[in-house]
């Protein structure tokens, strides 16, 4: 999805640039946060049988536009869409079309928000009608890994303290975690250093600092972590497709911990769509 070469020129070791923002920068990504969470909350109430996936797509674009954000997907290396939406075994990058939403389906909502200047990023699987136990779990899974994954985001834990979190609730419930799409450094951009793996070694890798921010997003298959891109370019899907769920959150690093710049209004109050459950 980017370019790692530029910074190599310059050193021969690895040199990683991990972008540390102030408090009036990170004020500007939660800016951006606040209309994304509330674009999110608006898109899963709007997720019925019937609905095309393009059809959320309009309601996103307005709705970002209405709030005077841009959505960064738009465009983004030629992605036609203002969201990626990924049904069932797709694990993420699903192009907005004619797909018609169905009873039993999960569906994967990813979004970007550019607002002056600053971006925010994040996801969420919303489960339509009435899903299988085993559609459930994987949801209450994913997203307790995310919560795993943000409460390592302190100065003074390491990346890979956050990757291992993640990975270690996914695999207790018997899910898998995808190993080839990674989390971000996001801010000015939407993809800064560095690449966040949802799998590692607790106690490796960079030291986190105030003011790093990170959009942190496990995908978690059912079965195998292995995956493919379809014919389109885009769509990823489980190489086995078996069912694939995606949650995002946009977080920075503060003295008093992880701070959630994208945090739903649904997810507060703990109603359906939002609650963080028990895991499997
Ligand atoms: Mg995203
Ligand atoms: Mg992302």
């Amino acid at each position: 999805m980017r370019s790692l070469a530029r910074s190599a020129t310059f050193c021969t070791a690895w040199l990683l640039v991990i972008v540390r923002k102030s408090a009036a920068e990170i004020a500007k990504i939660a800016a951006a946060g606040r209309i994304l969470a509330d674009c999110l909350d608006m898109l899963a109430e709007a997720v019925k049988p019937g609905v095309t996936t393009l059809a959320l797509d309009r309601l996103a674009e307005k709705f970002i536009r209405s709030r005077g954000g841009v959505p960064t997907f738009k465009g983004y290396r030629g992605f036609p869409g203002s969201i990626c939406a990924s049904p069932n075994d797709m694990v993420v990058h699903g192009i907005p079309g004619s797909y018609e939403v169905r009873d039993g389906d999960l569906l994967s909502l990813d979004v970007g928000v550019t607002l002056h200047g600053y971006v925010a990023d994040s996801a969420l699987t919303v489960p339509v009608g009435a899903v299988s136990d085993q559609a459930l779990a994987l949801l209450n899974v994913t997203r307790a890994s995310l919560e795993a994954g943000i409460a390592e985001c302190r100065p003074g834990h390491r990346l890979g303290d956050i990757s291992h979190a993640v990975q270690e609730v996914v695999e207790n419930a018997g899910f898998s975690v995808v190993r080839s799409l990674v989390g971000h450094g996001v801010g000015r951009v939407m993809h800064e250093e560095p690449q966040i793996p949802n799998y590692g070694e607790a106690g490796r890798g960079p030291r986190l600092e105030v003011g790093m921010v990170f959009a942190i997003e496990p995908m978690v298959n059912v079965g195998t972590w292995d995956v493919y891109v379809a014919d389109d370019g885009w769509s990823i899907f489980s190489a086995d497709h078996s069912l694939s769920a995606h949650f995002e959150h946009t977080v920075a690093i503060t003295e008093q911990g992880p701070r959630v710049l994208t945090r739903r209004r649904s997810e507060e109050e703990g109603v359906a769509g939002g609650a963080v459950g028990a895991t499997a």
